[in-house]
């Protein structure tokens, strides 16, 4: 192990604990691997992260924009475990700095659902959360017509009438590809102008089965109970212009942003409102070897190929300070 005292680090064999397999923590492991650090990976559900709810990994340099996301962290996740990284499948409570007066030991701490343990330097990779859009209805009907996630759940309503609420790169996506499966996507926008990046916004408009309401504020969802006994939803109600106007859907996927979670796993880290961790250039948090990359740090810029880089010029950092320092 590491120590943290004045003379710096001493020690080449570094214990890097990684929270979080997505693309950001995955490439952070599997740079680290090559700087020789001893890697380990916590991660709570299964690796891939985002990679796992969206279809296609658009706009990563080399890629063909139609290569499936799924793929992308499938093999990212096999060169990581063929570079020696250990991934563990466990939750991860909190990461702390340790005090200055346990400068012997490692100077990080990390508590999982099994127990404590440390490292000489952590990387937080945690990504974000999706934002509810605080319609009236909105917990009642999740899971029964209302999702979050339309590569999950899209197929189920393959050639009926869904809506997307939302207005920005995720729900412009979304509605483009459930517009290959389902009848009509009506996509209703908050605002007045669509805030998705220009291609996208060029792409639905060639969507003949996409209908666009901007200036629709969502007001309430209906249902109708089923043969099984319970309620799901049919129906989505939204004010445009002062008029009421209701829909008839088989579901609403909502995507109206998301927010950090990464906070609330390290509380003693500055963060910003949102719940994502303040970095330097280098991915440093206010924490004492304690970095953040992705979708956990403040302001990301919410693509793959970022988060990706995040990682990189974390351990790079690392690797840096544990050579300047000696
Ligand atoms: C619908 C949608 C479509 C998108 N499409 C594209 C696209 O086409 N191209 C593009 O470039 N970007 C796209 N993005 C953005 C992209 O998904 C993100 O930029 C990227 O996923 C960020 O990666 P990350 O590794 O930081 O976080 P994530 O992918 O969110 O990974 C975080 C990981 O940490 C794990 N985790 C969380 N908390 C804990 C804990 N306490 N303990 C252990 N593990 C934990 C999670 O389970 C998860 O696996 C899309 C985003 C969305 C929402």
């Amino acid at each position: 192990m590491l120590t943290h005292t004045g003379r710096g680090l001493q020690n080449p064999h570094m214990h890097l604990v990684i929270v979080g397999a997505g693309i950001a923590g995955l490439s952070a492991a599997l740079y680290a691997r090559l700087y020789g650090f001893e890697t380990t990976i916590y991660e709570e559900l299964a690796p891939g992260g985002r990679c796992l709810e969206t279809v296609h990994a658009k706009y990563f340099p080399g890629l063909p924009s139609n290569e499936k996301a799924v793929t992308v962290s499938e093999r990212l996740e096999s060169q990581v475990r063929e570079s020696g990284a250990e991934l563990r499948n466990e939750r991860v409570l909190q990461v702390s700095s340790r005090e200055p007066d346990s400068a012997d030991g490692p100077a990080v701490s990390i508590r999982t659902e099994n127990g404590e343990t440390f490292a000489d330097a952590c990387i937080i990779a945690v990504g974000d959360d999706r934002k509810p859009a605080g319609i009236p209805g909105e917990d009642e009907y999740t899971g029964r017509g209302l999702s979050y996630c339309a590569t999950c759940d899209g197929p189920l309503f393959r050639g009926r009438d869904v809506c997307v609420i939302g207005g920005g790169d995720s729900a412009c996506d979304e509605a483009i590809f459930l517009s290959e499966i389902c009848s009509t996507v009506h996509l209703l926008c908050r605002t007045e102008e669509l805030t998705a990046l220009p291609a996208l916004r060029t792409e639905l408009s060639s969507r003949d089965n996409i209908r666009l309401y901007p200036g629709a504020q969502v007001s309430g969802l209906d249902g109708s109970v089923t043969d099984m006994g319970f309620r799901v939803l049919n129906t989505v109600h939204f004010r445009s212009g002062g008029t009421e106007t209701s829909l008839a859907v088989a579901a609403a996927f909502v995507f109206v942003g998301r927010r950090g979670i990464a906070a609330s796993i390290a509380p003693d880290l500055t963060a910003d409102a949102d719940g994502r961790l303040h970095t330097d250039r280098h991915m440093r948090t206010s924490g004492t070897m304690i970095y953040a990359v992705g979708s956990a740090r403040s302001n990301p810029i919410p693509q793959f190929v970022v988060a990706a880089a995040d990682g990189v010029v974390a351990v790079k950092d690392l690797y840096d300070r544990m050579y300047a320092d000696t």
